[in-house]
């Protein structure tokens, strides 16, 4: 084995291997590594010839089609590097794969240095995205246990081809994928790290390479229905209205006024109506039924709590202003998943080695990270993200914060190694 590299030397190699990969498996229009299709397995194909010639261990893949990587210490006990090798059609070139790709470098630095009181595992998740069959998650949340297989055996992608059949041709079947928690339950973890780009424009306004984040948020997801009275448009007088559209608008802003409402510097939460249909939708009609959608966020478990309250109450406030009646569907909710204490305050120290200070940020979007809450002690770092662009060909984080962040990482392994060794 050759000497152990540099932090510096490190990061080079893994935005080589970024590099290497968005070559092979990207076009005009961006990243095509769509879970359970071919240029998907040509990545995966790429990284475990890479993982035997590197360093000469062996690719195993679990019953949910997860490819696990095992770097052997001196004892069990075993810190946890993931992150996930597929993408969105037309994706970027660092979401994912950063995560995966700076987990290799740090098991070669490992191997670098000799045989480690830890075992490293590298784990790329299957279909994180859910690009192709619509639920995101699907491998990590089988290893996790929290996956019902009924919700995705007959999902369908655009070809009529379902979940189940894909998984097949990749050599997963769905009735046993859910072994692949007790297959990690095996696992001794006593951290698990992931890298991520942020996806959003935050470290970007602080000009911030990378920060340490706090815990995904938790999600309240739902459709609400005004109901009130379709009528000709020339000969109802507004005050004799029963318009549904109307409530909808005034619900519309006031989830707006929520989100504000309780968001706090560092502590920010969001409130999105990202579908509203109207019936009957005829420019001569006063709408009689509008229905909308709510997507409220936020990390704070009670702070989501009141605006879910807050947001119910203003849409009775609106349907009474407009004379309509109103009813709730749930789509959709997940509790906030908040990361580990003392593993939080090793990647600011881990930041702060690199980059002179620290700042933590809470992740808006779910990752793979979420599922493994509940198992083990977890923290995630964020990558600077330029325009907060990503699910774009446009996503990038420049060279000088990538590197920061890479070499921030793999400051953050080596620590979390030390402190479980202890
Ligand atoms: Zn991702």
């Amino acid at each position: 084995m050759p000497a152990k590299p540099t932090t510096e030397q490190s990061a080079q190699r893994v935005i080589d291997d970024l590099r290497e990969l968005a070559l092979l498996t990207s076009d005009a229009a961006g990243a095509q590594r769509v879970a359970w299709g071919p240029v998907w397995r040509k990545a995966r194909q790429w990284f475990a010839d890479k993982v035997r010639r590197d360093l000469d261990v062996e690719v195993a893949t679990d019953a949910a089609g997860n490819i696990h990587v095992v770097l052997p210490g001196k004892r069990d006990a075993t810190v946890i590097i993931a992150s996930h090798l597929d993408s969105v059609p037309n994706g970027g070139w660092l979401d994912g794969c950063l995560g995966v790709l700076v987990g290799l470098e740090a098991l070669r630095r490992a191997a670098a240095a000799g045989e480690c009181d830890l075992t490293l595992r590298l784990i790329d998740w299957a279909d994180e995205e859910g690009a192709r069959f619509g639920r995101s998650l699907v491998g990590s949340s089988a290893a996790g246990g929290s996956l019902n297989v009924e919700d995705i055996r007959n999902l369908k992608d655009r070809d009529g081809i379902t979940q189940a059949e894909a998984m097949r041709e990749n050599g997963v079947n769905i009735d046993s994928m859910l072994d692949a928690h007790k297959q990690l339950k095996q696992v001794d973890a006593r951290a698990y790290l992931e890298l991520h780009i942020e996806q959003g424009p935050v470290l970007e306004s602080l000009n911030k390479s990378t920060g340490t984040v706090l815990g995904t948020f938790g999600v309240e997801r739902h459709m609400i229905k005004f109901t009130g009275q379709a009528a000709h448009s020339g000969s109802t007088p507004i005050p004799m209205r029963r318009d549904a559209f109307l409530a909808a608008a005034q619900f519309a802003l006031a989830a707006r006024e929520i989100g504000l409402k309780y968001s706090r510097p560092g502590a920010n939460v969001v409130c999105t109506c990202g579908i509203v249909k109207v019936e009957p939708a005829i420019v001569t009609a006063v709408p009689g039924v509008c229905e909308i959608s709510l997507d409220q966020r936020a990390l704070d478990a009670n702070v989501l709590a009141q605006m879910h309250a807050d947001a119910r109450a203003a849409s009775e406030k609106a349907a009474n202003d407009n004379n309509v009646a109103v009813e709730w569907k749930k789509i959709w909710n997940i509790a906030p998943r908040l990361f580990d204490d003392r593993l939080l305050r090793l990647c600011d120290e881990a930041v702060n080695e690199i980059t002179g200070d620290s700042y933590r940020l809470p992740s808006g979007p779910l990752h793979d990270a979420a599922e493994m809450v509940p198992h083990m002690p977890t923290v995630m770092m964020f990558a600077y993200s330029a325009r907060g662009l990503s699910h774009c060909k446009e996503e990038d984080t420049p060279i000088e914060h990538l590197e920061k962040t890479i070499r921030a990482f793999l400051v953050l392994a080596e620590k979390a190694s030390e402190s479980v060794s202890l």
